[in-house]
């Protein structure tokens, strides 16, 4: 039926999409080893293959949109955002405040902006699963990123409920012991103990099915709901955006966001990674939406970044583009400024802009970019596949193992790859973009390298409280 058929698109479309990784780098792989005049011939080849799979890919597109489909599906969706943005507020703020269950946690992580975002989505989540009002902690008070505090550019966690009150917060120690007290107080994810199933990347069983059958990576779905909540623009915000949109004029045809990430990132936590890989998935992205389209579109790209000179060198170097930039965040996002307030509306304007693109190039390991992706899939519905990583796949810091199953079985051809057995559990720890993945086989406990093809994605379905009281 309807539900098998979707799910299968979807994964016919991912089927594509490896095949393309593992068919041209595998020609590259050889260009590099042979001399220059059928390297040549090869380059040609590798243009002609790409060319072909592009119009594979822009069939299954218009596939996806048949007799408005993607449109009732995305209708679908924005009900069960309603819905989780509904929960959310009657969560946030109880009928009694000074009897209600309380989850403490404190800003002020000692991170990067995206870090603490991410910090205080972990918080909401936690009280989403066990039914206790967040208190944010420290939130009237100065924050790393502004001397006003979390109010300078978001709206309070809540409107009637901000206080833990006079009952003696208890430190989490694990579900069953916490159970009874009033208020909690949570650590950091990284100092967790005990950590509950429902953490990410859980998904609630009460949304699964609809989930799984409308939206191609629900984790990072249902994550976005708790950072779009979060992240409720203030007054003054709300303003700085709506001027930053306007520069970038979505309405004037589709936009790749590009977030290159560089200044402190770069040898400690991410590899450097050059324009030019980016530049090539926006080029492969209006190359396929203009097969797709029938037209030749306009080149635009949103370029955010930490280094203004990256945006620089897009602009010289890609005359074909409309390049676009939020011309203040660059600058102010520039270590020496870092924590101002002009650098925190700078970097969330950033990520606001990013999570509106047609689709995102950037490396996942910069939380930046994943709390784009997140909120990318609250606006648009199932917009999992609008992105390409240069480096990390999808992740949660602090998460679970991500399980997948071989539906496949497979045999090591070279030494670095592992053996699947139909039913196998593999940890993943991420993906080589050339058809290969990698990950642990639970069974032999072999860490090494296997076809991303030959296993499925084992979802965490976890019960979540109903929140049977809030109708749509
Ligand atoms: P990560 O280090 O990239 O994972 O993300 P964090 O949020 O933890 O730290 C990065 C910090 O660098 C942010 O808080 C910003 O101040 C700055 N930054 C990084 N990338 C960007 C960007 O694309 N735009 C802007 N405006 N600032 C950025």
């Amino acid at each position: 039926g309807y539900l098998a058929g979707e799910q299968l698109r979807r994964k016919i479309e991912n089927g594509i999409l490896e095949l393309y990784f593992s068919a041209t780098s595998q020609l590259i792989d050889i260009k590099n080893l042979v001399d220059r005049n059928i390297a040549t011939k090869l380059e040609a080849k590798l243009t002609f293959l790409s060319n072909q799979l592009r119009t594979v890919m822009a069939d299954e597109l218009r596939l996806a949109d048949v007799d408005g489909s993607g449109f009732r599906r995305e209708i679908q969706l924005k009900n069960l955002s309603n819905l989780m943005q509904k929960r959310l507020i009657s969560l946030q703020n109880p009928r009694h405040c000074a009897t209600a269950r309380k989850l403490q946690c404190y800003l002020n992580k000692g991170c990067g902006f995206g870090c603490q975002l991410h910090h205080v989505a972990y918080c909401l989540i936690f009280a989403y699963a066990t039914e206790r009002t967040l208190i944010l902690e420290g939130n009237g008070q100065t924050w790393d990123y502004s001397s006003k505090g979390w109010t300078a550019a978001f709206l309070p966690v809540s409107d009637t409920c901000l206080d833990h009150g006079t009952e003696e917060a208890k430190f989490w120690s694990s579900l069953e012991e916490s159970k009874n007290h009033p208020v909690i107080s949570l650590p950091v994810i990284d100092e967790l103990r005990n950590g509950p199933s429902f953490l990410p990347q859980s998904i609630p069983k009460d949304l699964a099915a609809d989930l799984l059958r409308l939206h191609g990576y629900p984790p990072a779905w249902f994550v976005g709901h708790f950072v779009d909540y979060l992240m409720r623009s203030s007054p003054q915000m709300k303003k700085m955006l709506s001027i930053a949109e306007k520069k970038v004029n979505f309405a004037n045809g589709p936009v790749v966001g590009l977030q290159v990430r560089r200044t402190d990132k770069i040898g400690s936590e991410a590899a450097f990674h050059a324009v030019e890989e980016y530049m090539v998935w926006a080029d492969h992205w209006f190359a396929l939406q203009s097969l797709k389209q029938g037209k030749q579109l306009r080149k635009r790209v949103f370029v955010a970044t930490d280094e203004p000179a990256v945006i620089t060198e897009i602009k010289k170097s890609y005359k074909d583009y409309d390049v676009i930039a939020n011309s203040n965040s660059a600058i102010l996002a520039n270590l020496q400024d870092r924590y101002t307030e002009s650098s925190l509306f700078g970097v969330i304007a950033d990520i606001r802009l990013l999570s509106k693109c047609d689709y995102l190039v950037c490396t996942f390991s910069s939380q930046i970019c994943r709390l784009a992706y997140e909120l990318m899939q609250v606006r648009r519905g199932d917009a999992a596949a609008s992105f390409h990583s240069l480096d990390d796949i999808y992740y949660f810091g602090g998460q679970q193992a991500r399980e997948q199953e071989a539906i496949f079985p497979h045999s090591p051809i070279n030494e670095d790859e592992i053996e699947l057995q139909v039913g196998d559990i593999i940890v993943i720890a991420g993906n080589h973009w050339n058809g290969m993945s990698k990950g642990r086989n639970k069974r032999t406990n072999r860490e090494g390298l296997y076809p991303s093809y030959k296993v499925k994605e084992n979802w965490r379905i976890e019960k979540f409280p109903s929140y049977s009281n809030v109708k749509i």
